[in-house]
C-alpha cells in the first residue's frame, strides 16, 4: 500500500521503516531539513537497535523515501500517518500545534480521498479537531473530498522500538468507518498472522487507551517507589519485597523496579496531559496527581542523599555519574532523571564527570560547554579523580564493574545507586559505602 508518514522521530521513522520492510511503499516527510538530508544519506539521527540496517535496506530497495516536500507526501499516501511530537504546553495539556499543522498541510494539498491515521499521543477529542481543521481548509479551497480520521496509538518502547513495531502486542485501531477499518487491517495484515492482535474500537476510546496504558505504567513505578521509601523507614528490603510482590501473576514482575522515578518523552507528559484533560471537565484525578507528586519527589531523592551525606554542600567534590539517558538502549534524555540529578549536584557546588554508552552527543547538545561537567569516554574514565559515584541508568555495562578498581578510584569510596544494581554485601566487601533505594544504607 502507499503510505506517507509525517514526522521522522522515534515513532515515525521506526514505523515507516517497519512498514516498508513488509513491502509497503513509504514516504516519510519531516520539516527538519537537516534530519531529512541525513536520512537521505542513510544516516540515522537516533540510537535505536536494528534501525540503521532496516532503514538502509529499505531505502536501497526503493520502498522507503525521505522528503521535506509535503505536497509530494500528501499526493503519495492513500494512508497518511501523523507521527509528530505532542509536547506539553505550559499548562500541562498536550500541545497540538504540530498535529494540526499537518492536518492543514494535508487539506491544502490533497486531490483525492485520504485516510488520516493519528499515531501521535493526543487527548480525547483530537481526531474531531483534526477533522474540523481538514474540513475548514477544504471548504476554503472549495473542493469536496472524502477523508477519514482514525486513531492508531503507538505502544513501542524506545530502545526496543524496531522489535516492538515488528511484533506488536496489540494494534489498537479507533474508527467506526468500514472502509478505513479495511485499509488498516490490510496494512497491518503482515503483523497479524499468528493471532489477531487488532483491537477495534471507537476513536475516542483509542485515544484514551494510549493515556490509560502510560498512566498505568507510571502508577506501577510510583507505587513501588512509595513502597521503597516505606521499606527503608521500616527496616525492610525493597528488593525482597519486589520479588515477593511480583511472583503473584496478577501483579507480575514488570515495571516494579524501585529507582529514581520515571522520565522520558512519554510518561511525564502523558500523565500531565491526562490530569489536564480530567481537570478540564471538572474531574479530580486523585490517583494520577499522587503518581505525579511521588515521581517529582523520587527524582530528587538521589541528589538529596548525596548532598546530605556531605553535610549539605558539595563544593570541592567531584561526583561521577553513570547513565544520562532516561533508560538503557536509548540516547533519549528528554525528562531524564539524570538531568534533575545534575542540576541539583551543580546547585550544591559539585563537579560532575559523566558517562553514558549512547547519550554523549545528546548530553553535549543539551549542556554545552560547562566548567563543572566533564563528559567521559568510558565508565572507568568517569571514576578518575571522582569522590563518589552516582548511578542513574541501568545500562548492562554498569552491572558487573570491577569493584576493586572502583574502590581504588573513588576518593571517598561512596556509591549512590539509583537503580539497585548491586548486592550490598558484595560491593561493601570492597570497602565501598553503598546507598541504594529502599534498602538500608551501608556507609
Ligand atoms: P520526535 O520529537 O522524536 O519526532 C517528531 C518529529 O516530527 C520531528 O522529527 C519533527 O521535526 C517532526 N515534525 C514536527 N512538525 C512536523 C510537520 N508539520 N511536518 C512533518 N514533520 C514534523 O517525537 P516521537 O518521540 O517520535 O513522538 C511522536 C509522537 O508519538 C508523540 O505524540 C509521542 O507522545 C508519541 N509516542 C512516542 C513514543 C516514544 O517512545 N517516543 C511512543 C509512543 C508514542
Amino acid at each position: 500500500m502507499k503510505v506517507t508518514v509525517f514526522g521522522t522521530g522515534y515513532v515515525g521513522l521506526v514505523q515507516g521503516a517497519v512498514l516498508a520492510d513488509v513491502g509497503h511503499d513509504v514516504i516519510c516527510v519531516d520539516v527538519d531539513a537537516a534530519k531529512v538530508a541525513a536520512l537521505q544519506a542513510g544516516r540515522i539521527p537516533i540510537h535505536e537497535p536494528g534501525l540503521e540496517p532496516l532503514v538502509q535496506a529499505n531505502q536501497a530497495a526503493g520502498r522507503l523515501r525521505f522528503t521535506t516536500d509535503a505536497a509530494q507526501g500528501v499526493a503519495h499516501g492513500e494512508l497518511i500517518f501523523l507521527a509528530v511530537g505532542t509536547p506539553p504546553d505550559e499548562d500541562g495539556s498536550a500541545d497540538l500545534q504540530h498535529v494540526l499543522a499537518v492536518a492543514r498541510t494535508i487539506a491544502t494539498h490533497m486531490t483525492a480521498p485520504k485516510t488520516i491515521v493519528n499515531k501521535s499521543t493526543v487527548p480525547v477529542g483530537t481526531a474531531d479537531k483534526v477533522a474540523d481543521t481538514v474540513r475548514k481548509v477544504l471548504e476554503t479551497r472549495g473542493v469536496a473530498l472524502a477523508f477519514e480520521v482514525v486513531s492508531n496509538p503507538e505502544f513501542l518502547k524506545e530502545g526496543a522500538a524496531v522489535a516492538d513495531c515488528k511484533r506488536p502486542d496489540r494494534i489498537v485501531i479507533g474508527t467506526r468507518a468500514p472502509q478505513a477499518e479495511r485499509q488498516l487491517r490490510e496494512l497491518y495484515a503482515p503483523f497479524n498472522r499468528n493471532h489477531d492482535r487488532i483491537v477495534m474500537m471507537d476513536v475516542r476510546s483509542a485515544e484514551l487507551t494510549k493515556y490509560a496504558a502510560n498512566a498505568m505504567l507510571a502508577t506501577k513505578i510510583s507505587f513501588i517507589n512509595e513502597m521503597a521509601n516505606l521499606a527503608e523507614q521500616l527496616g525492610a528490603d525493597i528488593e525482597d519485597v519486589r520479588r515477593g510482590l511480583g511472583s503473584d501473576p496478577r501483579i507480575g514482575y514488570h515495571f516494579i523496579y524501585p529507582g529514581v522515578g520515571y522520565g522520558g518523552s512519554c510518561f511525564p507528559k502523558d500523565v500531565k496531559a491526562l490530569i489536564h484533560t480530567a481537570q478540564s471537565i471538572g474531574f479530580t484525578p486523585d490517583l494520577l496527581l499522587a503518581v505525579e507528586s511521588r515521581n517529582d519527589a523520587q527524582r530528587q531523592l538521589l541528589a538529596r542523599r548525596i548532598i546530605a551525606h556531605y553535610g549539605g554542600n558539595l563544593r570541592g567534590k567531584t561526583i561521577a555519574v553513570w547513565g544520562l539517558a532516561f533508560k538503557p538502549e536509548t540516547d533519549d534524555m528528554r525528562e531524564a532523571p539524570s538531568r534533575y540529578l545534575l542540576q541539583s549536584l551543580w546547585a550544591a557546588g559539585a563537579q560532575v564527570r559523566a558517562h553514558d554508552p549512547a547519550a554523549m552527543d545528546e548530553a553535549r547538545r543539551i549542556f554545552g560547554e560547562r566548567d563543572d561537567l566533564v563528559l567521559c569516554g568510558s565508565p572507568t574514565e568517569a571514576l578518575e579523580g571522582a569522590d563518589a559515584l552516582a548511578i542513574v541508568t541501568e545500562w548492562k555495562i554498569f552491572r558487573v564493574p570491577d569493584f576493586a578498581q572502583m574502590a581504588h578510584a573513588l576518593h571517598d569510596r561512596m556509591v549512590f545507586d539509583g537503580r539497585n544494581l548491586y548486592d550490598p554485601e558484595t560491593i561493601t566487601r570492597f570497602g565501598l559505602g553503598y546507598v541504594s533505594i529502599g534498602r538500608a544504607p551501608v556507609v
